[in-house]
């Protein structure tokens, strides 16, 4: 689970050449404006990530205008993601641990997007506990994870802005999901004219086996369709097999996608070898799609080594900036 607010420490900071009033601090992987002298080096404060919703009350009044989301956004030059309060922001009696995740406490929730309602469709219940739900830690949290598989290597694919869609065959029945739900057939409804559009039902069947494709269903409609993209289109990021309880790896994705002659995730880059630097991985981020020429939202990175499912996301941080997330 992804802690969107937690204690951490200010591992530095740095002056903001041309600024007086601001500093650069770095708490996890992330690099923030906080005020001047506000805080000291290996000091404990409460970081909040970017894609926070807050509840709208005292001390985070201020953030009203903003529409109480934590974005990206770009002082005097400097990127600047998350904000970092003082302790004092805790309710008293708090136990105070570095790591601990105060997020539920602080009554703070993840901003998510509105799914259209061309996509919302009727609900036949939660996600199937038989499938992973579809998710992506970010680069900036990792931390010992980075060092640990430094070297190995990895593919790349983009990032693409839509709309999670999960199709899945489990003993002879065929199941569409968004990305926190199941779906009931509709003809109106955007994922499953996709699932008909491509014969996954058929498809699925002609293999005999209990199986999940998961992937990005994005263009008009979703997401303000930032590649501008004609129609709807849905591009595979992930087989997985149910009754083994494993994701498909590399080879195995591309042999099952063209053997049912399936759009994938634009791959980028099949032989990287990971660098455990973030900045360097930001910088990869920092990119044009490959489907159009508008910004790519980012990529996402994967150990390719059988057996592990290690799997992370670097967002453009052009991107970020330029759509106000
Ligand atoms: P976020 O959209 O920030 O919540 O990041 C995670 C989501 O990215 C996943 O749940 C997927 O729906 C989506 N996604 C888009 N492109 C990819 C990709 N190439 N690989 C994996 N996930 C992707
Ligand atoms: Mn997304």
């Amino acid at each position: 689970m992804r802690k969107l607010a937690s204690i951490q420490r200010i591992r530095s900071l740095a002056p903001i050449p041309g600024a007086d009033a601001i500093e650069k601090a770095t708490v996890l992987g992330w690099q923030l404006v906080v005020k001047r002298a506000e805080f000291q080096v290996d000091e404990l404060c409460v970081y909040i990530e970017i894609d926070s919703l807050l509840p709208e009350r005292e001390p985070f009044e201020f953030l009203r205008s903003r529409s109480f989301r934590i974005r990206t956004v770009k002082l005097r030059g400097q990127v600047s993601q998350g904000i970092c309060f003082p302790l004092s922001v805790l309710p008293q009696g708090t136990t105070i641990e570095e790591g601990a995740d105060v997020t539920a406490l602080l009554g703070i929730v993840k901003y998510e997007p509105p799914i259209p309602l061309s996509l919302s469709g009727i609900v036949k219940g939660s996600f199937p506990c038989f499938i992973p739900k579809t998710d992506e830690t970010r680069v900036q949290v990792l931390g010992d994870l980075l060092q640990q598989y430094a070297g190995q290597e990895c593919y790349i694919t983009e990032k693409l802005d839509g709309s999670s869609a999960t199709f899945y065959l489990r003993d002879e029945a065929f199941g569409v999901c968004s990305r926190n739900l199941e779906l009931v057939e509709d003809a109106g409804n955007g994922f499953w004219k996709m699932a008909r559009q491509l014969d996954l039902e058929s498809k699925l069947k002609s293999l005999g086996k209990n199986l999940a494709l998961q992937g990005e269903l994005t263009g008009e409609g979703i997401q303000g369709n930032k590649l501008q993209l004609k129609g709807q289109q849905w591009f595979c990021f992930g087989i997985y097999f149910i009754d083994e309880a494993r994701y498909a790896s590399f080879d195995e994705w591309i042999a099952l996608t063209e053997q049912l002659a399936l759009p994938r995730v634009p791959v980028l880059d099949s032989a990287y070898l990971l660098e455990a630097d973030i900045d360097s991985l930001l910088e990869k981020a920092q990119r044009r799609s490959v489907l159009a020429g508008a910004r790519a939202e980012g990529i996402v990175i994967r150990v390719k080594q059988a057996g592990e499912h290690v799997s992370f996301k670097a967002i453009n941080n052009e991107f970020l900036l330029h759509y106000g997330e």
